[in-house]
């Protein structure tokens, strides 16, 4: 049986940008992406604004249609699911994002959003469905009195618990989490970041967590995969990524996140400049406008994605991988 619960193969998203304005240009917001998701395992998926990131999780949940290439989900390609299987699918992959009132409705008391999916994908008794309610506020962490209130009734980490609760309730397999601790403070962040793996522990729960804040996913994913211009431009263990990136640009990630220890002091200079525009990227290797090392080829030769033994992958002419093999 196969540990890989979705496989991206060539995955790429266009949209069409200055409609109505004239000229229409291409914005190849994820561009050819292979990425294995592992069943039970926390990848995380970090980069900048405008990476790709977000639109790569809205791929994964079939809230829009690849250009090309294919998603592949527990064995099936999401693009062969007519109407019934895409409802069974929409059970198995549920989204958490950074606003919660995203997911709760603001007219109803959260017990009702927290049971909505229930009602919705037809699962268990009345009974059932109240029990389980009252099973999942309890597991996020909130009481009968939570769910009695409505989402403005409580702070911003009970209505992200909330939220949680509710993409959780139709026990999916997969949950894309988009930025879902950007908006709150960093000690409610930690809870909910404790949440999270915890709920992933005791669900089995697989969990694609996108930010564009590396030290969010330091202790929580598995894995990490590094986006830049719609691409990934390095993917591993995380600590191995984080104790020893191939990527610059992965470098210069590490190196923005203020660290007090000084050991821990940037070898390179941190990120500069901002990202390119993905409707026009750089030639080459599209990170060389920014990059702090790069050479004379990297202006004209864009680098391919390399692996080594341990599963290592970076894409960069520099990147020693194989001296890091398994
Ligand atoms: Fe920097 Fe060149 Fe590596 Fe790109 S290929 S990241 S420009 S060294």
């Amino acid at each position: 049986m196969s540990d890989v619960l979705v496989r991206t193969e060539g995955l790429t998203r266009d949209f069409a940008v200055g409609r109505g304005l004239g000229a229409t240009r291409t914005l190849r917001a994820v561009d050819g992406v292979d990425l294995d998701v592992r069943k039970g395992e926390i990848l995380g998926v970090v980069g900048e604004s405008g990476s790709g990131k977000s639109t790569l999780g809205r791929l994964l949940l079939r809230l829009i249609e690849p250009t090309s290439g294919r998603i592949v989900f527990d064995g099936t390609d999401l693009a062969a699911l007519d109407r019934r299987a895409l409802h069974a699918f929409r059970r198995r992959a549920q989204p958490i994002y950074q606003d919660p009132y995203s997911s709760l409705d603001p007219r109803w008391r959260v017990a009702r959003t927290i049971r909505e999916p229930l009602d919705a994908f037809g699962i268990g008794t009345t009974t059932e469905r109240e029990a389980r309610v009252a099973e999942l506020l309890e597991a996020v962490g909130l009481s009968g009195r939570h769910g009695d209130a409505r989402p403005h009734e409580l702070s911003g980490g009970q209505r992200q618990r909330a939220a949680i609760a509710a993409a959780i309730a139709p026990r999916p397999d997969l949950v894309v989490a988009d930025e879902p601790v950007s908006a709150l403070d960093v000690l409610v962040q930690a809870q909910i970041l404790n949440l999270i793996a915890s709920l992933q522990r005791e669900f089995g729960l697989t969990i694609v967590f996108i930010t564009h804040n590396l030290s969010v996913v330091e202790h929580l994913a598995d894995r990490v995969a590094v986006m830049y211009l719609g691409r990934v431009v390095e993917l591993g263990q995380t600590a191995a990524v984080l104790r020893d990136p191939q990527h610059p640009y992965t470098r210069a990630l590490i190196d923005s996140v203020p660290h007090p220890d000084p050991a821990r002091s940037p070898e390179l200079s941190p990120l500069r400049g901002e990202i390119p525009s993905p409707i026009d990227p750089p030639s080459g290797c599209r990170f060389h406008t920014r990059c702090p090392i790069a050479i004379d080829v990297c202006k004209s030769v864009d680098p391919p994605l390399r692996a080594d033994a341990s599963g290592r992958v970076a894409a960069c002419h520099l990147a020693q991988l194989d001296q890091h093999a398994a």
